[in-house]
C-alpha cells in the first residue's frame, strides 16, 4: 500500500526539511504542514515537541500577523503522523483534506 506521505513528491512547496521530519505545504489545504519521516502512528512528547517546534517556525512566516493554531487531525493518513497548521477563524477549507 503507499502512502501519500512516505511519497512526498506530490506535496507542494517545501519549506524545511531534515533526517526527522518536513515542512511543505499541503496540496489539499494550501497551508503548511509537518510530516513525520518515518511511517507512524504516534510520537513521543518530545518529538511531538520538535515537530512542532519546527511547523511553528513556518507558520509565523506563512501566516504573518494572522493567527493559526495546530491541527492534529488526520482525516485521510491516520496511520502516518503529521499535523497541519491552520489559520482561525476556521472557515475555508471542506473535509477533503489530508
Ligand atoms: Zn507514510
Ligand atoms: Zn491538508
Amino acid at each position: 500500500m503507499s502512502c501519500e506521505l512516505c511519497d512526498a513528491q506530490e506535496l507542494t512547496r517545501w519549506y524545511y526539511q531534515d533526517d526527522f521530519c518536513f515542512v511543505a505545504e499541503c496540496e489539499s489545504c494550501s497551508v503548511p504542514m509537518v510530516v513525520l519521516r518515518e511511517h507512524r502512528r504516534e510520537v513521543s512528547a518530545a518529538e511531538r515537541e520538535v515537530l512542532f517546534g519546527h511547523l511553528e517556525q513556518v507558520a509565523e512566516e506563512f501566516f504573518g500577523d494572522k493567527e493559526f493554531f495546530f491541527d492534529g487531525l488526520r482525516r485521510q493518513i491516520p496511520d502516518h503522523f503529521h499535523a497541519h497548521a491552520r489559520p482561525r477563524p476556521v472557515m475555508w477549507w471542506g473535509p477533503g483534506g489530508v
